[in-house]
This record gives structure tokens, sequence and C-alpha cells, in this order.
């Protein structure tokens, strides 16, 4: 099973949750163990830059490679 890593919005403490892809899938929303908030949502951790308070940056741009298919980078 997967191991996800989570930070707690309320009291900015990270922890994992393990969870199958189904829970993911269904909009896995664990709670904080430290201080039981619900308010917390998943840390990216492939070296992928997180800007704070940007839901966008959740989801990196495509990355160009030999196998990038047409209108990869607007061409
Ligand atoms: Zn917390």
């Amino acid at each position: 099973m997967p191991l996800y890593d989570y930070q707690c919005q309320d009291c900015q403490k990270t922890f994992e949750v393990r969870a199958t892809l189904k829970e993911k899938e269904a909009g896995l929303q664990p709670q904080c163990p430290h201080c039981h908030s619900l308010q917390t949502r998943q840390l990216l951790t492939s070296g992928l830059f997180l800007r704070k308070g940007s839901d966008s940056s959740l989801f990196a741009a495509p990355v160009c490679g030999p196998t990038a298919g047409p209108g990869c980078c607007g061409s």
C-alpha cells in the first residue's frame, strides 16, 4: 500500500498516511494525528517545488521528451 505525505493546515505538522489507490481516488481527506483537524493537504515529495497557497502547483506541467506527443510545449 502506498504511503502519502500530508501536512496539517492548522498545526503545520506533517504525517504519513497509508491508503489504497481506490481510497485516494475517492478523495482521501485524512485527519491530522496531532490536532485531529481535517484541514490537511497532500505533500508531493518527488522533487517538486510547491508554491504555498497555490493548488495548481499540485499538477506539474508535462515534460517534453522524445516520447512527447503533438501539442507538447505548444508546438
Ligand atoms: Zn494538525
